[in-house]
């Protein structure tokens, strides 16, 4: 008997954008599609779907304003969202809601076709966990409270490289969950709660403490010219003991301040108060580097940059996947890096995954790198192990990247 095929829901209303969608997807999957999100919602009340993609910006109800609705009448579909690169931010939003991923335009079939897949695979345990997380229900705060008592959480290091040597210089601490029925959770299933709830504020500290200790170790290991990078939530720099929290960090771990950097997100560098900004201020005095996290991706226009006190920019990963195929992007590329370097800013590249965005990269000069091509987020114990090792294209974790010949 044939195996049932896969429903998908395709909602937008560019027409030329649905049609290819739905020829496209009617290959593999039985497919309907619609041009708003009110008749999207009418369908959905009698009919289910495994899938839906759907356009973020809608005239009639948009794919943001959707996702609610969506969970309450069908929970089992997985929502995956279509934006452009201006609206990168809703759909970031629309996954904070309940989508399960999104792809920015333009886009190539294969980038859909692997979108559903993975969405088809991986959708139903996201969903168990979305509702069983980050429904911001009492169980779930009380879950991770208990996690920050346990200590339920570890870190996992992404090598970041020089572009021009080759070298690693640094590695960025992302924090995991591990929790106790669940399995190992992804930022993106807590770290919003933990925003809501104010549990980041320990959660971050710890993670400094764990990032600290690691970069020393690493230090004494003999990686030197090594930085480690931190994120930092908005919540954390407004509860005003962030530099206390630092500076005893840093005394307890005899971690050197120059050997570390903060990542802050463009969005909540924006919405900083004077005292925000001279607290990161008196962390640049004391040696500490800061830099905006995903920039590109919020609304700011560039002339700020000049007013902060930071290092460096973190180029958003999105303008990094396109600089390679789209032209205008490229540009964009350029003209970041080109008036980042003239303001004397750093600028760092993430998620680098094919040598040719590399090589894109490196043509303009872009300082640092970080991305999948030079190594996946890993426990700090296996990347310890291969920190000698020199790359190669299959491997995972990559201490000394030779660079291709130019
Ligand atoms: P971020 O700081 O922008 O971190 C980069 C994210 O991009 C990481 O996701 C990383 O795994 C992913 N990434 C790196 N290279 C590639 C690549 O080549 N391709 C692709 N597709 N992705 C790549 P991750 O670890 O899931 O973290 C997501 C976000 O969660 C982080 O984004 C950061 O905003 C937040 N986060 C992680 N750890 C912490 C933490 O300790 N504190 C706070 N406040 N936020 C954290
Ligand atoms: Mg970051
Ligand atoms: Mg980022």
């Amino acid at each position: 008997m044939a195996e049932k095929r896969a429903r998908l829901l395709i909602v937008d209303d560019e027409s030329q954008i649905r049609d290819v969608l739905h020829d496209f997807l009617s290959q593999s999957y039985d497919c309907v599609a619609l041009n708003s999100g009110e008749d999207a919602l009418a369908l959905l009340s009698t009919e289910s779907f495994d899938v839906i993609i759907s356009d973020i910006t809608m005239a009639r109800m948009s794919g943001l304003e959707m996702v609610p609705h969506i969970l309450n009448l069908s929970p089992e579909t997985v929502i995956i969202m279509i934006s452009g690169r201006r609206t990168i931010e809703f759909a970031i939003d629309a996954m904070r809601a309940g989508a399960f991923d999104y792809i920015t335009k333009p886009f190539d079939l294969s980038e859909v076709d692997a979108a559903v897949r993975r969405a088809l695979d991986q959708g139903q345990l996201f969903r168990d966990k979305l509702t069983r997380v980050s429904g911001n229900d009492e169980n779930s705060v009380k879950q991770l409270r208990r996690a920050v008592d346990n200590e339920e959480f570890v870190v996992y290091y992404q090598p970041q490289v020089d572009i021009e040597s080759g070298n690693i210089v640094g590695a960025e601490a992302l924090v995991r969950w591990k929790h106790p029925e669940l399995g190992l959770l992804a930022p993106a299933d807590f770290i919003l709660l933990a925003e809501e709830t104010g549990l980041i504020v320990p959660i971050g500290a710890w993670v400094l403490r764990m990032a600290c200790a690691q970069a020393r170790k690493w230090r004494e290991a003999g990686l030197l010219g090594f930085r480690i990078a931190v994120n930092v939530s908005p919540r954390q720099l407004q509860q005003g003991n962030l530099r206390e929290t630092i500076v005893q960090t840093l005394n307890e771990t005899e971690l050197e301040p120059d050997c570390l950097e903060l990542e802050l997100t463009e969005t909540s560098m924006m919405q900083n108060a004077e005292s925000e900004v001279e607290i990161l201020t008196s962390l640049r005095e004391m040696g500490l580097k800061i830099a905006i996290d995903d920039f590109g991706t919020g609304y700011s226009s560039l002339g700020y940059l000049k007013n902060l006190p930071i290092d460096s920019v973190k180029l958003d990963q999105s303008f990094v996947k396109s600089a390679t195929t789209d032209p205008d992007d490229a540009a964009l590329v350029m003209a970041i890096v080109t008036l980042a370097h003239n303001l004397r800013l750093k600028v760092i590249a993430e998620g680098i995954e094919t040598e040719d965005q590399l090589k894109f990269l490196r043509l303009l000069r872009c300082d640092r790198g970080q991305g999948y091509l030079f190594g996946k987020p890993a426990p700090a114990d296996p990347i310890e192990e291969t920190r000698h090792a020199r790359y190669l294209p299959e491997a995972r974790y990559v201490w000394s990247y030779s660079l291709p010949p130019t």
